[in-house]
C-alpha cells in the first residue's frame, strides 16, 4: 500500500519519542526530523514539509509547557494536527445534490486511471441511489470510447460518445444535454489525457469546461507521480477550476507523498482514492481517518461507514453498543470475522480496522489471511458460550485449549496462537470503550 512505509517511518519515530525517559529539545527534534526524513523520501514537496516542522516547532514549545504537561501527547497532537493541515485545503469541495442534475468533469494526464475512475465515480454513487451517467469526450486516444463503453456497460450505466466525431467540445454538450434530458442527477464527463502537460490538452480542456459548465472538476492523479505532482496539480489548477482531487493506484508500491502535494497545489481536497483496478476499489477520503490510519491508529470512521453498508441495519445498534463497551470478547471477535468475509474487497476494510491491517492481513497474502480467519473461526465453533462471551484471560487455561483443538481437529498451538491474536486485538480495541455511537447514516460522531 502506497505510503505504508511512510506510516510505519512516522510511528516509529514517534515510539522512539514515547520510549525516552525525558522529553527534551534533542528528543523533539529528533523525532522531527525522523518525520521530515520519511516525508521527503515519499515525495512530499519540500517547502510542505518544512512549513510543516517550523509550525510543530511553534506549538510545541518545550520551555513554556509546565512540568505536569504531558509533552508526548501533546507532541503527538501537533504532529497529528499539522499532517491533517498539510491534507486539508480548509474547504469542502462541492457535493452534488440528488435534486439537481450536476455535470462533473473529470481532467489528468493520460494513464493516471481517468477513465477507470469516472466508472468508479459513477458506480460509487449509482449504489447509493443515483442515476449517473458518463459523457466520452476523449476524442484523443483511440479505444477510450471502447474503454468507456465497456466500463459503463459492466455498471449498468448509461453513456454517450461517437466512433465519427472528432470534436470534444460537441460530444461533450450532447452528452451532456442528452442526460439531463433523460433526468440523471449526475453526469460525468471524462476528457482527454495526453502524455505530459500540452498546450493542447489544456486548451481543449478549457473549452469542454466553458461549453459545458461543471459544478465540479476533478482533477486525477496518479499516486506514483513522485516530485512533478506539485507542478502537474498547479498546471491544470490554472486552466480549469480544479475543486477536487482524486488520487489513484493507492494500492501499488509507490511512494504517494507527491500525490499529498496536489492538495496544497489546488487547493482542494482529495475526495476519493482509487486503490484497485476493479470497480468497488474505490474509497472516500477523509484527512483525519487517513491521518489515523497513516500513524497506525486505525480508521474507526471508514469501518463504521462499512459496517453500515453491510451489517443489517438491525444489527448495527447492538454491534456499537459492545465496541463502545469497550469489552472485546471471543464472541464479538467471531462476529467481526464473519462481517469482514462479508465486506469484501476484504484488505481495504482490514486496513481501516485498528490493529487488524497489517499483521493479520499482509498485503498480497490475503487468501493466506481469509483461510486463516476462517480456520480461527472453525476453532470458536468448538468453544462454549462461557468462553466467548468471557473477558477474563484467565479462563481459557491448557485443558480448555486442547478440548477446543480436538473439537475442532486442529493442532494445539493454533489455538494457542488464535487466543494470541484475540489478546493482541483486545488490548488495541479496548481504546475504543466510550466510543460515540453515531445515530444511523450520521458519521460526524466519530
Ligand atoms: P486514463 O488514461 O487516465 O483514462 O487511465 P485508465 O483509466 O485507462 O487507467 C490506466 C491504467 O491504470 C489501467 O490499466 C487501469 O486499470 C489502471 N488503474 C486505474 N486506477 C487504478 C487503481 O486505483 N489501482 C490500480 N492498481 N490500477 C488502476
Amino acid at each position: 500500500m502506497v505510503l505504508a512505509e511512510l506510516g510505519g517511518s512516522i510511528s516509529r519515530a514517534l515510539q522512539q519519542m514515547s520510549n525516552a525517559t525525558i522529553i527534551d529539545e534533542k528528543v523533539l527534534n529528533d523525532c522531527l526530523n525522523e518525520i521530515t526524513r520519511a516525508l521527503l523520501q515519499s515525495d512530499v514537496q519540500f517547502k510542505l514539509v518544512r512549513d510543516m516542522q517550523s509550525n510543530i516547532k511553534k506549538i510545541v514549545n518545550l520551555d513554556d509547557l509546565a512540568a505536569g504537561h504531558n509533552k508526548r501527547k501533546i507532541i503527538q497532537q501537533a504532529i497529528f494536527t499539522e499532517l491533517c493541515k498539510m491534507l486539508d485545503p480548509g474547504k469542502p469541495s462541492f457535493t452534488p445534490k440528488k435534486s439537481k442534475p450536476s455535470v462533473v468533469m473529470f481532467v489528468g494526464l493520460q494513464g493516471s486511471g481517468k477513465t477507470t475512475t469516472c466508472t468508479k465515480y459513477a458506480f460509487y454513487h449509482q449504489k447509493k441511489g443515483w442515476k449517473p451517467a458518463l459523457v466520452c469526450a476523449d476524442t484523443f486516444r483511440a479505444g477510450a470510447f471502447d474503454q468507456l463503453k465497456q466500463n459503463a456497460t459492466k455498471a449498468k450505466i448509461p453513456f454517450y460518445g461517437s466512433y465519427m466525431e472528432s470534436d470534444p467540445v460537441k460530444i461533450a454538450v450532447e452528452g451532456v444535454e442528452r442526460f439531463k434530458k433523460e433526468n440523471c442527477d449526475l453526469i460525468i464527463v471524462d476528457t482527454s489525457g495526453r502524455h505530459k502537460q500540452e498546450a493542447a490538452l489544456f486548451e481543449e480542456m478549457r473549452q469542454v469546461s466553458e461549453a459545458t459548465k461543471p459544478d465540479l472538476v476533478i482533477f486525477v492523479m496518479d499516486s506514483s507521480i513522485g516530485q512533478a505532482a506539485f507542478d502537474q496539480a498547479q498546471a491544470f489548477k490554472q486552466s480549469v477550476a480544479v475543486g477536487a482531487v482524486i488520487v489513484t493506484k493507492m494500492d501499488g508500491h509507490a511512494k504517494g507523498g507527491g500525490a499529498l502535494s496536489a492538495v496544497a497545489a489546488t487547493k482542494s481536497p482529495v475526495i476519493f482514492i482509487g486503490t484497485g483496478e476493479h470497480m468497488d476499489e474505490f474509497e472516500t477520503f477523509d484527512v483525519k481517518p487517513f491521518v489515523s490510519r497513516l500513524l497506525g491508529m486505525g480508521d474507526l470512521s471508514g469501518f463504521m461507514d462499512k459496517i453500515q453498508e453491510v451489517v443489517p441495519m438491525d444489527q448495527q445498534p447492538e454491534l456499537l453498543q459492545k465496541l463502545s463497551e469497550g469489552n472485546f470478547t471471543m464472541r464479538i471477535m467471531y462476529e467481526q470475522f464473519q462481517n469482514l468475509l462479508k465486506m469484501g474487497p476484504i484488505n481495504q476494510v482490514f486496513s481501516m480496522l485498528p490493529g487488524f491491517s497489517s499483521e493479520l492481513m499482509p498485503k498480497g497474502r490475503e487468501k493466506e489471511s481469509q483461510a486463516k480467519i476462517k480456520r480461527y473461526m472453525t476453532m470458536m465453533d468448538s468453544m462454549t458460550n462461557e468462553e466467548l462471551d468471557s473477558t477474563n484471560p484467565k479462563l481459557m487455561n491448557d485443558s480448555r485449549m486442547m478440548r477446543i483443538a480436538r473439537g475442532a481437529g486442529r493442532q494445539l498451538r493454533e489455538v494457542i496462537e488464535m487466543f494470541e491474536e484475540y489478546k493482541r486485538l483486545a488490548k488495541i480495541w479496548s481504546k475504543m470503550k466510550g466510543l460515540k455511537i453515531p445515530k444511523k447514516g450520521d458519521m460526524s460522531a466519530l
